[in-house]
């Protein structure tokens, strides 16, 4: 149940209503956005407390919601959810392209990278300084100094920045750096960094675990916005399968079933799903078929000297291409390109 507290309302009587349910150990979360504050709950409370709480004059709704992920739900918002971040909406009748290299590896690779990104159509610049790497013997990304580069950019270029979060201490220091901050697949339910970011007051793209059902990652995104943060973007990007092909199975279905449970944007990175570049192009035009808001592309401009994922990465000029293929497909269905 969603608890809708009145915008005037002051924190006394904010107070008031969380000790009715403390006193009855009642478990919710409060989300407290510039919307104003709601209270959640898993389910309706006995018919009692039901009643104590109709007699507050602060609570303007109280709205029974019947699956799990309550905030996420489009019971509780029917209409889409647009989220415009200096002048790029996400989630609306355009999709947003988001491309860029893997990892940070130095000022010269990111520079040349993103110059050749800005003049295609990629809006949100993607590199990573904190990587999860399968071997601890693999390179691990350049942390701050990378990010020090990353944002660096963001005032060269007109491109929005991500990057991903790992750890509940860097969630702070990434957050004040970049755009959109990533939850990568591994940490889909590491539930102590989805409250942090929850609490960063940045738009947050949540990609699906591997081995995650969609009402799973629903419910990582509920976490997020149970801790006040009501801007996230879903992002399919392959799960684990007994097919090898590909090194994830790039799950378009979950993107058809998504946009029926929920109302936030939903993005596809067919990068990580596929692993290899050859089936990029294929897989991005049918992302935008099934009806993705975006698309997360890895590039690089020197591919076999990546650090990381060097054999899923787009040429630059590849990507550009692509973008106009990708244009027609979601003219196709009554969209466009940003
Ligand atoms: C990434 O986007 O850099 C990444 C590591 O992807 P995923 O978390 O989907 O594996
Ligand atoms: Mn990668």
């Amino acid at each position: 149940m969603l608890i809708t507290i009145k915008k005037e309302s002051g924190s006394q009587v904010l107070a008031q209503v969380v000790e009715t349910l403390l006193s009855r150990g009642l478990h919710h979360c409060i989300s407290s956005t510039e919307e104003g504050v709601i209270i959640g709950l898993e389910k309706p409370p006995a018919q009692d407390v039901m009643e104590e709480l109709n007699g507050m004059h602060c609570i303007s709704e109280m709205l029974p919601i019947h699956t799990p992920w309550k905030l996420a739900s489009k019971a509780f918002k029917k209409e889409k959810t647009l989220l415009t971040i200096k002048g790029v909406t996400i989630g609306g009748a355009e999709v947003v392209m988001m491309a860029g290299p893997c990892t940070i590896e130095s000022k010269q690779q990111l520079q040349s990278i993103a110059k050749k990104l800005a003049g295609a159509r990629v809006k949100v610049f993607r590199a990573s300084a904190f990587k999860p790497r399968t071997s601890p013997y693999s390179f691990q990304g350049m942390g701050a100094k990378g990010l020090e580069l990353h944002k660096m950019l963001q005032e060269e270029h007109n491109m929005l920045i991500e990057t991903e979060v790992m750890d509940v201490r860097d969630v702070e220091m990434v957050a004040s750096h970049v755009d959109i901050v990533r939850i990568g697949a591994r940490n889909m339910q590491n539930f102590t960094l989805l409250k942090e970011v929850g609490a960063c007051g940045k738009p947050v793209i949540l990609k699906r675990g591997i081995a995650a059902t969609v009402e799973e990652w629903l419910m990582s995104a509920e976490y997020i916005m149970a801790h006040g943060n009501h801007q996230v973007i879903l992002c399919e990007r392959g799960i684990r399968t007994f097919e090898n092909s590909t090194r994830s199975t790039l799950d378009l279905s979950s993107v058809a079933v998504a946009q029926l449970l929920t109302h936030l944007p939903i993005i596809v990175d067919p990068s990580h799903a596929a692993g290899r570049r050859d089936i990029i192009p294929a897989l991005s035009k049918a992302a935008i078929a099934v009806g993705a808001d975006g698309l997360l592309i890895e590039v690089h401009d020197s591919p076999l000297d990546a650090k990381c994922d060097g054999k899923q990465a787009l040429l630059p000029e590849e990507l550009t291409a692509l973008c106009i293929e990708l244009d027609k497909v979601a003219r196709a269905v009554g969209r466009s390109l940003q």
